[in-house]
């Protein structure tokens, strides 16, 4: 696929999933990239923490590829450049805080001087071959949301990134309703897409706004009179650690911030020109002789992450402690897929007698995502002809793509991972299927998720593994007796029993098979002692044999 005199979107991460998002825009020969993230594994894919986009389409293409833009520094955006961003060899774009985050990721990778980094100001703009992109500041839980107006020669697009609507950010300074509306209009041109965030597609009420969140955790605060307060909040929304330290300075609290990832946010947003009034924070040490009533704590680990600050907190193994009486304030929502980890952390803190309030007890957490009447006002601003809804479960992006048509957009398409759609000329369509995946980040080594490595990991974590090995002498008899391993393997108490038949099947199987074909004594190997294994436990666990000539 090289795009002609069309204008092609095709992404390769974030349609029908929400993470991981990579999306391309192609035209005239030419492609630029939009975000460039990442997404986190799951118990499919035992071992794995990290999963990042398979590029091989735009890696055998990276001549034709004039750039990265970022739209803003959450991981699902950035999260994939220190792994990735070094063999594209293309310059990437970012805003001035998005960037303080990307140098800090590619430092800490030792790619700082592999990997060309622009910062582009607040509302700049990016030409890049057949593209013109501007950078429009929307609000969103990170400072710095940006949605990208680019203009083409087939028309203009707007690519929202994800964004929602709030007339009281605190940090920041989103583009208005005329400002917007401006965009759709384009001179008279009107607007060709909007490609946009299907996220809370769901929440049939505006998300809220930012000041909200300051009220309700003053309320919260202020009436507490005894114990410590401590918050948990994704680390990258600086705007609720602004809120958290006028919170703390309005009550007489001293703030202490829980977390590496903390801290590294707190500088690059002071060294991009936020949080300039934020407290000085209070040492750990110096917290644990300070009145309890009179301190706020801000810990990592909102989703359960055993690692986390407050998933240690709650098991008591962390330096800060916490007793009966302390309350603990969710200032977050649950991400789908995570509730078991955060109920296990929640059952440990009520075991200490630690009160917990979440975004359903108060109003302590407004989302980042367009609901339903945002979107609509979206529409209504932009009109574009044609609807692509992305960052979106397929089920996200389908009711995306219904608001938009009832909003009065004349054609909506949903895309998938890999495929290429044709916006123009003539109708959206999808003209091709490129190649697409998922890497996985194991250990230092990056490799397919879907290749053997993880297969046989994945079968291993099932069922077990095993291993038979024969020890044959000169006279093709058994120069000692058959040895089997066997490692997950749910026999307990019973290993030695069931080892011993094991040992004798082989044996018994050597003995009627021989050693003249090699490959089919393997196989009956594997057959008489995964057999034994399936009597015993039901299972029947991944066998390897080794058959040594002395
Ligand atoms: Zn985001
Ligand atoms: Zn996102």
């Amino acid at each position: 696929m090289k795009p002609g005199d069309e204008l092609i979107f095709l992404p390769l991460g974030g349609s029908g999933e929400i993470g991981m998002n990579v999306n391309l825009y192609g035209c005239r020969g030419k492609w630029i990239m939009c975000d460039l993230g990442m997404t986190f594994g799951d118990p499919s894919l035992p071992g794995i923490e990290l999963v990042l986009p398979d590029l091989q389409f735009i890696e055998d293409r990276r001549e034709d590829l004039l750039g990265v833009l970022l739209t803003h520094g959450h991981e699902d955006h950035i999260g994939a450049i220190p792994y990735l961003a070094g063999d594209l060899g293309v310059p990437l774009y970012a805003t001035p805080f998005t960037a303080g985050l990307i140098r800090r990721k590619l430092e800490d990778e030792g790619l700082a001087g592999d990997v060309k980094l622009n910062v582009v100001p607040m509302g700049g703009e990016v030409a890049l071959g057949p593209f013109r992109a501007r950078y429009v500041a929307l609000a969103h839980s990170i400072p710095e949301g940006n949605g990208l107006v680019i203009d083409t020669p087939h028309g203009r697009l707007f690519h929202t990134g994800d964004w929602k609507l709030d007339d009281r950010p605190i940090l920041g300074d989103p583009a208005s309703a005329e400002e917007l509306m401006a965009i759709g209009a384009n001179g008279g041109e009107g607007t060709l897409a909007l490609v946009g965030d299907s996220t809370n597609v769901f929440n049939p009420l505006p998300s809220g706004s930012e000041s909200q969140v300051f009220d309700g955790l003053m309320q919260l605060v202020k009436s507490r009179r005894r114990g410590r307060v401590l918050v948990t909040t994704f680390a990258s929304n600086a705007t609720r650690l602004h809120t958290l330290g006028e919170v703390a300075k309005a009550t007489g609290r001293r703030l202490v911030l829980v977390g590496r990832s903390l801290e590294r946010i707190l500088q690059v947003a002071k060294a991009t020109g936020y949080l300039r009034d934020f407290p000085e924070p209070m040492s750990w040490e110096a917290a644990a002789s300070h009145p309890p009533e009179k301190l706020l704590l801000v810990a990592t680990g909102t989703q359960g992450e055993p690692q986390a600050a407050l998933a240690r907190i709650a098991e008591g193994t962390h330096p800060i402690k916490l007793e009966a009486g302390d309350l603990v304030v969710y200032s977050s929502k649950q991400i789908p897929g995570n509730e078991l980890a955060i109920g296990r952390v929640q059952n440990a803190l009520a075991a200490r007698g630690i009160e917990i309030i979440g975004d359903r007890q108060a109003h302590v957490h407004v989302s980042g995502h367009p609901g339903r009447p945002e979107l609509e006002a979206m529409y209504g601003w932009i009109r574009p002809r044609i609807a692509v809804p992305v960052h979106g479960e397929r089920r996200h992006m389908e009711e995306h793509a219904r608001i938009a048509l009832e909003a009065g957009v004349p054609q909506a398409i949903v895309p998938v991972n890999g495929a290429a759609i044709r916006l123009a000329p003539g109708k959206p369509e999808v003209v091709s299927h490129e190649p697409h995946g998922r890497l996985v980040l194991d250990g230092d080594v990056i490799l397919p998720a879907d290749g053997a490595t993880i297969a046989s990991r994945r079968k291993m974590a099932w069922s077990g593994h095993m291993v038979v090995t024969l020890v044959v002498g000169g006279k093709g008899r058994l120069a000692a007796e058959p040895v089997v391993i066997a490692k997950g393997v749910p026999v307990e108490e019973d290993e030695e029993a069931f080892l011993a038949e094991a040992v004798e099947a082989a044996a018994t199987t050597f003995a009627k098979v021989g050693l003249k074909d090699r490959r089919r004594l393997e196989d009956e190997l594997k057959i008489a002692v995964r057999r034994v294994a399936r009597q015993w436990t039901g299972k029947k666990p991944p066998t390897d044999v080794q058959i040594i000539s002395v």
